[in-house]
């Protein structure tokens, strides 16, 4: 099939699998879905998604999370090989924590471009993973590396069902669903969630990921710490402090999309949800109800 033909022909298996997604997500080989998240550096997907990933794992799910960059210049007091390491290692013990694996692909922290060689990687990857679910960052962010995550996986969707696409991987079984993660950018539209999940039930494993992330969110030349005044310079005070923006940034998307919640969680449960993940449908790949993704997603 030409990639002219499939392009034609998509649309239609996009149709067709959308009603029928529900079904046959469960008739994978062992009955479990399988996700894979796209993060631009070892801490985005973890941040993003690391309630959720949590909350899908301990059904048996199968979640992947991958850094297309290795973080080696988020720092402002080291750099390069020892840092990329050190946050190898973090969010391969945030992975321990959440019961997922992970991967850091071996490009530069900025450096992150949508060419031809990471769409097939990320093909690859997906492909690899047979992922019913792909989560990404919105093409809409300030940061180049997470606005080229989101090109990459949207530029990937078209060709992770095509047989000929990589001799590297076998084609996806099937149209997988593909969802962005929650920012606050306004243009050219503001983020649209399709869901939000209550993470309440695991958000103590959320936070420990968090304290695993020394070189993100504790060092006093981490990351969160040198670009924000209102940082704390004692270590345990500054580790608290760091803590409690990424909660209130988790208590903030339950806020914001509190109307979301209860319409997905009922009146009662929905007012009382505390922390919260939430998602966009991509309008790439299988497209799915509301109802459809409650299936999908954990805790409904
Ligand atoms: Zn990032």
């Amino acid at each position: 099939m030409s990639l002219k033909s499939l392009l034609i022909y998509l649309p239609a298996v996009m149709l067709c699998m959308g009603c029928q997604y529900t079904l046959s997500a469960q008739t994978n080989p062992d009955g479990k879905l399988r996700i894979i998240a796209f993060g631009a550096h070892p801490d985005d997907a973890e941040l993003k998604a690391g309630g959720v990933a949590t909350m899908w794992a301990a059904q048996g799910h199968k979640v992947k999370f991958v850094a297309m960059t290795n973080g080696d210049i988020g720092h402002f007091k080291e750099a390069g090989a020892p840092l990329a390491n050190r946050r190898r290692a973090e969010v391969a013990e945030c992975a321990r924590i959440f019961g997922i694996e992970t991967e850091v692909l071996d490009i530069h922290d900025g450096e992150l471009m949508p060419t031809m060689e990471n769409r097939r990687k990320v093909a690859d990857l997906i492909r690899d993973w047979q992922a019913d679910i792909v989560l990404c960052h919105r093409p809409y962010d300030y940061h180049p590396d997470h606005r080229y995550t989101g090109e990459l996986v949207q530029d990937a969707a078209v060709v992770v069902v095509a047989p000929f696409f990589s001799t590297n991987t076998d084609p996806t079984k099937k149209n997988p669903v593909f969802m962005f993660y929650s920012d606050g950018f306004k243009k050219p539209y503001p983020f649209d969630p399709a869901i939000v999940v209550d993470i309440g039930s695991v958000a103590e494993n959320k936070w420990d990921c968090i304290g695993a992330m020394p070189s993100q969110f504790a060092d006093e030349h981490s990351w969160q710490a040198s670009y924000r005044a209102d940082i704390p310079k004692d270590p345990e005070g500054r580790k608290a402090r760091i803590l409690e923006l990424v909660q209130r940034s988790n208590e903030a998307v339950a806020d914001q999309y509190r109307d979301k919640l209860i319409e997905l969680y009922g009146e009662e449960k929905g007012k009382s949800v505390k922390y919260a993940e939430a998602f966009e449908l991509c309008q790439y790949g299988t497209q799915l109800s509301v109802e459809q993704l409650k299936a999908l997603f954990p805790g409904f």
